[in-house]
């Protein structure tokens, strides 16, 4: 398996364009930012068997390892223009290779992403993407600026992905909930209307109580969530029926919704906004001095969880 090949093969024509100078094919990529705009940069790691199901499609894998990288830039209210892509593959599979691109670039077109470097090695499945977006200077959509009386809001809705890697050797799954799993919609417009007015924003990819600590720990703050108030999809409610369910959109990963923190002032504009966008978002909570999070019951008495997220390495 000649790896520069297979590279060139799945996922070339190399770009160029006014802002994408050299892409795939020699050393290194040359790009050229926008001018006065800063550049954000983050990396993700897919390990097949940890963070999907050994059987996924190839082609919801290709959009996986995309979408979960332009989450994260949409998190930080940045807007996606380049990637590269590092393949660990069992075999040479051509069949794989080219569904796996298919998902991949199909995910990379709709943003204006350009894919502009790579390397495969053989080894279990693993798929490295970097993505690199911008945005202009102190505009970024940190987590640290959460202040006290900050509304807490989340996009879409919660717990989907998780119930359906719970029911993925069900006979005859859910395909809305699955979807919600294996192809994720990175929110990338709502990160840009929440540019400079949310005061701290994250994707929640590893579970909301988790990625909201993340939020409360960098700001310096607590906060109340009612449970009551989670946003649950028709999907959801419908497998779900009468049981507690209170688990799922709590603690469990892979929502790929951003979760931010409004003044009461910005609360009207820019959840108009968003629901204009068609992704409309929802009150869950409210940011508070005091620190800890506490999460209260439809009839107001504090639930506990069990477990607070998807941790890699444990405690
Ligand atoms: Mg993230």
């Amino acid at each position: 398996m000649k790896e520069f090949n297979l590279i060139q093969r799945h996922f070339t024509p190399p770009t160029t364009s006014a802002d994408t100078l050299l892409g795939v094919g020699d050393d290194a990529a040359i790009i050229q930012p926008p001018p006065h705009q800063t550049l954000a940069i983050c990396v993700d790691t897919l390990v097949a068997g940890v963070h999907f199901p050994e059987d996924t499609h190839p082609r919801d894998i290709g959009h996986k390892a995309l979408a979960v990288n332009l989450s994260d830039l949409a998190a930080m209210a940045a807007t996606p223009r380049w990637a590269t892509l590092a393949l660990t593959l069992p075999e040479h599979d051509d069949t794989w290779l080219t569904a796996f691109a298919e998902g991949f670039h199909a995910l990379a077109r709709e943003h204006g992403v350009d894919l502009v470097g790579g390397d495969t090695t053989r080894g279990p499945l693993t798929i490295t993407v970097q993505a690199l977006g911008y945005l202009p200077p102190g505009q970024a959509l940190r987590r640290d600026g959460a202040q006290p009386g900050d509304h807490i809001l989340v996009t879409g809705t919660l717990g989907d992905a998780a119930l359906a890697l719970e029911q993925w050797d069900h006979p005859h799954p859910d395909s809305t909930l699955r979807a919600r799993l294996t192809r994720p919609t990175p929110r990338i417009a709502a990160g840009h209307i929440l540019r400079g007015r949310a005061h701290a924003g994250i994707d929640i990819s590893d579970g909301l109580v988790q990625d909201l600590g993340h939020v409360l720990k960098a700001s310096g703050v607590g906060a109340t969530l009612q449970a009551g108030a989670l946003p649950l999809s028709d999907a959801f409610r419908g497998a779900m029926g009468d049981t507690t369910h209170w688990r799922l959109p709590l603690a469990g990963g892979d929502d790929y919704e951003l979760l931010f923190t409004l003044a009461e002032a910005d609360m009207e504009p820019i959840c108009q906004q968003l629901a204009e966008q068609g992704c409309p978002a929802t009150v869950i909570g409210r940011i508070e001095a005091e620190p800890g999070l506490r999460i209260l019951g439809p009839d107001g008495a504090p639930l506990t969880l069990e477990q607070g997220g998807y941790s890699h390495f444990g405690d």
